[in-house]
């Protein structure tokens, strides 16, 4: 629980990233799509690099953005299409499906679907950005062609104030980068157990000092 100054006083996991193997055990899927609609136990969003590097995601008024899926199969889609909501039978997309949820709750004819982020790392790693209420979507155009946009306020009050909102906010690409320059060890003892982004850094619990008030 957090007071009215911020402070944190809630036991929190020594790490937040987690292995692929253990994303797909916990949440029950595969790393094949970026966009799983489920309202139980929630959603799972999985922000993936586009073939350029650069992440469908922005951080914009404390929301994290994110940008809805290509189309693919024989309905002509792939990344240079319109992003679409149904398919020609007249089926909801994933796209479709959350930009639904997301209008009913603007609409206040639903409660916000409860959203997991997960972040790609590595093949082999994610950063788990924790949970997110989807409170608004919109279609836009960029570079010509329809793009479908995510509205996602954090939840968790462990996660609201401190180093972790700092580490949560911090873009999938700035963590990529550091993940990549440190090949997913601590900079000060080489540890592979326990690590946090700080102050874009990657560190174990022994050398950020765990219980002296990093969370403050
Ligand atoms: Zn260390």
């Amino acid at each position: 629980m957090s007071n009215f100054l911020g402070e944190v006083r809630v036991s929190v996991p020594p790490t937040s990233i987690i292995s692929s193997v253990t994303l797909m055990e916990c949440e029950g899927l595969t790393l094949q799509k970026s966009m799983n609609f489920r309202e139980e136990p929630h959603a799972v969003f999985l922000v993936l690099s586009r073939d350029d590097g650069t992440y469908k995601e922005e951080i914009r008024d404390g929301l994290l953005v994110l940008e809805g899926h290509d189309s693919v199969g024989a309905e002509g889609g792939g990344a240079g299409a319109d992003q679409m909501l149904q398919y020609a039978g007249g089926k909801l997309t994933e796209n479709g499906k959350f930009f639904k949820a997301a209008q009913e709750y603007e609409g206040r004819v639903r409660e916000p679907l409860n959203v997991q982020v997960y972040e790609k790392l590595d093949a082999g790693a994610c950063f788990d950005k924790g949970l997110f209420d989807l409170v608004g979507a919109e279609r836009t155009k960029e570079e010509g062609r329809t793009v479908f946009k995510f509205f996602l306020r954090p939840c968790g009050d462990e996660y609201v104030a401190g180093t972790l909102k700092q580490e949560r906010m911090l873009s999938a690409m700035e963590k990529q980068q550091i993940w990549s320059r440190t090949h997913g060890r601590c900079e000060g003892c080489g540890a592979q157990e326990n690590l946090r982004f700080v102050d874009e850094q990657l560190v174990c619990m022994k050398d950020r000092g765990e219980g002296s008030g990093m969370l403050g």
